[in-house]
């Protein structure tokens, strides 16, 4: 199968409850950058909110690789403020601010293996534990960022340990992929959230990471920032979630 048809499959998967989702329990949200929470899960978690269903967000690594050469934000600067941005997200979308927890790892280095990994492994499990989850919501592994993917084996391994949590993935990069790109994969199993009545909470949020979305940082040639092509496949009225075996 080629990206193109994997993601048509994707875009018809059926159309399932939040309860089919989470089962009406406590879910964790794992997200590589501060916006990946927003981006994949954003409708979810407001709806989850909505439903009185507790979720947790856990932020993997701290963001400070977006924009490396801007002189006027620094790493640790441009760390604050994405800091800043996700708790301004995580406010719009309803989740108390002791429902974000950070690994601060550095961007770019979320470990796939020994001890930082069994660390993170430790950290999650932990959160998830704690809650009471039953679901655990993770990037996809097919998306094409060493974070996304990583964080991807991190949440395989929880899940490994407590067979209890189901796991799911949002592709975020994923979907951006070269259409013609062969993909060595079964036919996607998973399902479609209508979150028609989060959306425009859903968008408030996403666009509270304003480093990423706008030109707030523009003395960085290699500077990231979305563009409305980019943004597009995560502002409409559904989000997706694949089962995963881990
Ligand atoms: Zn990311």
């Amino acid at each position: 199968m080629i990206a193109a048809e994997y993601f048509d499959a994707i875009r018809r998967l059926p159309m399932r409850s939040l309860r089919d989702l989470t089962g009406g329990a406590p879910c964790v949200v794992l997200s590589p950058h501060p916006d990946d929470e927003s981006l994949g899960a954003g409708g979810l978690i407001a709806a989850a909110g909505d439903a009185g269903q507790r979720v947790e967000v856990v932020l993997i690594t701290d963001g400070g690789a977006s924009h490396p050469r801007s002189p006027s934000y620094p790493r640790q600067r441009l760390i604050e403020l994405r800091r800043a941005e996700l708790e301004q997200a995580a406010a719009l979308l309803g989740l108390p601010p002791d429902h974000v927890h950070h690994l601060g790892l550095p961007d770019t280095q979320a470990p796939t293996e020994g001890p930082p990994f069994d660390a993170a492994v430790h950290a999650i499990a932990a959160i998830c534990v704690h809650a009471g989850a039953r679901s655990l919501l993770v990037t996809w592994d097919g998306d094409p960022h060493c974070d996304h993917q990583a964080t991807a084996r991190i949440a395989e391994a929880v899940c490994r340990k407590h067979p209890e949590i189901a796991l799911w993935a949002f592709p975020i990069w994923g979907w951006h992929l070269d259409p013609a790109e062969p993909l060595n994969r079964p036919q996607p199993d998973g399902l479609r959230l209508d979150i028609t009545a989060q959306q425009a909470r859903k968008r408030a949020a996403i666009d509270a990471h304003v480093s990423q979305m706008t030109d707030l940082i523009d003395d960085d040639p290699d500077g990231f920032r979305f563009t409305d092509q980019t943004l597009a496949p995560f502002v409409g009225r559904f989000e997706y979630y694949l089962k995963v075996s881990p």
